[in-house]
C-alpha cells in the first residue's frame, strides 16, 4: 500500500519537524518540513559551482581563461602526482557554515546529502570517469578519535553508494600527525604533507580517485598521491566537495 506508506512517512516527517525544526546551515531561516537539503532554496541558488574556466590540472578558477594556472603551466604540472583535481562546489559564504558544521561540529549526518550531491556533480567531469577505486583522504588516528569520525570517509561512503564505485578506505594511511594546514603557506603545506601518508602495495597498477572535503592548495591530495604513486598506482586524480578559489 504505497499511498498509506507515504502518508505515514510524511506524518512522521511533520512530527519530527515540530519536535526538531530544521534551519538553513547558512542563513538560519526555518526550513519547510518537506525540504531535504541542509540549505534553503535561496542559499542553494547562490552556491557557486566551478565553471569551464578552470586549470585543467588543479581545478583553480581562472577568471581570464587559459588551460593551466601559473603553478601548473608547462612541465610544472607534470611534476604533480595528483594529475587532476575537480570539485562539486566553490567554497563560499553559503557553503562555509555548512562545511564547518559537518567537519567540526559533529553534524556527520550531513554526509548523506553531501556525498550524494558529489555523486551527481561527478558525472559532469568526463576526465574523472576512469577509476578503479575510491580512496578517502585519511585522518591521523589521534585526530579521528578526537573528532569521532573522518568526514572524507563519510563523504566517500555515500558517494560510492550512489556511483557504484569501489570504496577502498584502507589503501592510504596517515602516519604523521601534521600541523593544521590553515596556518601555513603553500610551500609549508607541501612540506608539512611530505611523507605524511603511506599506501598499500594493493594500489599497484590501479587508477585511484581521492575524495576530500575541501581542496585549498591541493597539498594534502598531493601528499596522498605521492604515497599512492610510490606504491605503484597507475594514476591518481581527486574530487572534493568544495574548492577554495
Ligand atoms: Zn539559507
Ligand atoms: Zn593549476
Amino acid at each position: 500500500m504505497p499511498g498509506i506508506q507515504n502518508i505515514a512517512s510524511n506524518a512522521w516527517k511533520i512530527f519530527l519537524h515540530i519536535l526538531f525544526p530544521r534551519t538553513c546551515f547558512s542563513c538560519g531561516i526555518d526550513l519547510p518540513w518537506n525540504h531535504t537539503p541542509p540549505l534553503c532554496l535561496d542559499c542553494l541558488n547562490k552556491v557557486q559551482r566551478p565553471g569551464p574556466l578552470i586549470c585543467q590540472r588543479c581545478g583553480t578558477v581562472l577568471p581570464s581563461g587559459g588551460a593551466h594556472c601559473a603553478r601548473c603551466r608547462g612541465n610544472k604540472g607534470k611534476q604533480f602526482k595528483c594529475s587532476s583535481i575537480r570539485s562539486a562546489w566553490l567554497f563560499g559564504p553559503q557553503t562555509q557554515g555548512l562545511i564547518h558544521a559537518f567537519k567540526y561540529q559533529g553534524y556527520s549526518f550531513l554526509a548523506e546529502y553531501l556525498g550524494a550531491y558529489m555523486a551527481k556533480e561527478f558525472a559532469r567531469y568526463p576526465e574523472l570517469q576512469t577509476v578503479d577505486a575510491v580512496v578517502p583522504v585519511p585522518l591521523h588516528p589521534k585526530k579521528q578519535r578526537a573528532r569521532g569520525y573522518n568526514q572524507s570517509l563519510l563523504l566517500a561512503q555515500h558517494f560510492c553508494k550512489q556511483t557504484g564505485l569501489a570504496l577502498r578506505p584502507d589503501w592510504v594511511k596517515r602516519h604523521k600527525d601534521t600541523l593544521p594546514q590553515a596556518q601555513l603557506n603553500r610551500q609549508e603545506r607541501l612540506e608539512n604533507m611530505s611523507g605524511a601518508f603511506v599506501a598499500l602495495p594493493l594500489t599497484k597498477g590501479k587508477r585511484v580517485l581521492l575524495i576530500d572535503d575541501v581542496a585549498t592548495t591541493g597539498a594534502t591530495l598531493e601528499g596522498c598521491a605521492v604515497a599512492l604513486k610510490q606504491a605503484g598506482a597507475k594514476q591518481v586524480i581527486a574530487f572534493t566537495l568544495a574548492r577554495e578559489p
